[in-house]
């Protein structure tokens, strides 16, 4: 059985963002509300889009991103261009314009003993009025159609998409997640509202809450419990790169679930600044 997902490419754009206000989720996490007149037409239609965000260098303090000129993406000529994937979480219209949320985590700031990042210490002390340059998203992909269940694997930095994943799924898909977060202090980030003050999406789902304080391994054993068989059951994974190695060996190589089931992707990876994510989770074993 494969399943048809809808996807459209959109014309390259840079545009400028404020921040408006910033709320803490968690300890570890802020959603950060930008405004701006350039973000009309963002479109960001998928559950899974993301965009480059380009941050000020931190050395210099200077922000070096691409701007548009009479319609065209020019790259900065000059400077450290400093830029990281985020999913855009939500896009409103307001009385005051488009706003757009981001929800970052600030690892190595939330004395959780990783290093921080430039984007990540930026989050940290994000202030109103504060500028930022958003590239993207190049494209978008819907949830795929005629599933009857969607599986999500998603440590902090993919709850903003594994959120949309589950507010654009059908109401009669059923919902399974598996969260592979820092510590209990990131239940908040789990609990919190939606963006536009509702509830949680996550509590519409059957949610496993993993601790990476409690060691390693559970991700890979959480999805071993999954009864999978289901023929219109698709699977989306996304976190740490290497602690998704060996889920991804597991759907794809143990279970046989082809490419148009299951899809695995890498936000980030331990010790490396500024992961590609469209490089092969498992350089053994290339898409
Ligand atoms: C498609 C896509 C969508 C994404 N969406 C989001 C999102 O919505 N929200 C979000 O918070 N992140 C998201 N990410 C992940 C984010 O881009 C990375 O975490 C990024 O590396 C953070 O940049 P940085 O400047 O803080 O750290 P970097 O300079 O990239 O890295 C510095 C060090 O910090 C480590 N590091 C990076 N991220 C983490 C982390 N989360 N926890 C612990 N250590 C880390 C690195 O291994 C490295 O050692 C997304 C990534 C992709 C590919």
């Amino acid at each position: 059985m494969t399943f048809e997902r809808t996807g459209s490419r959109h014309d390259m754009a840079a545009r400028r963002a404020r921040v408006a206000r910033t709320v803490r989720l968690a300890p570890s996490v802020v959603r950060v509300t930008f405004t701006g007149d350039e973000l009309s037409g963002l479109p960001a239609h998928g559950p899974e889009d993301h965009v480059k965000v380009f941050f000020p260098d931190p050395a210099t303090g200077e922000l070096h991103a691409p701007r548009m000129v009479d319609g065209a993406l020019q790259r900065p000529t000059s400077g450290v261009s400093v830029s990281r994937d985020y999913t855009p979480r939500t896009l409103r219209l307001t009385a005051n314009g488009t706003e757009l949320d981001l929800e970052l985590v600030l690892h190595g700031v939330a004395h959780d003993g990783a290093p921080a990042g430039p984007a990540s210490s930026w989050a940290a002390s994000a202030a109103e009025g504060d500028e930022l340059v958003v590239a993207g998203p190049r494209g978008s992909r819907g949830v795929p159609a005629g599933i009857d269940r969607l599986v999500l694997v998603a440590d902090e930095t993919a709850m903003p998409a594994a959120a949309r994943w589950i507010e654009q799924a059908p109401d009669d898909v059923a919902l399974t997640v598996i969260l592979d977060l820092a510590d209990d202090d990131a239940d908040a980030y789990v609990d919190a509202p939606a963006p536009d003050g509702g509830p949680s999406p996550f509590a519409r789902a059957s949610v496993e809450r993993l601790y990476r304080a409690d060691g390693p391994g559970q991700v890979d054993e959480a999805v071993r419990s999954l009864d999978l068989s289901g023929e219109a059951t698709y699977v989306w994974a996304a976190g740490e790169a290497t602690t998704l190695i060996a889920v991804r060996r597991y759907l794809r190589h143990e279970l046989g679930l082809g490419a148009e089931r299951v899809k695995v992707d890498g936000y980030w990876k331990r010790g490396v600044t500024n992961r590609d994510h469209h490089e092969p989770l498992d350089p053994s074993d290339p898409d």
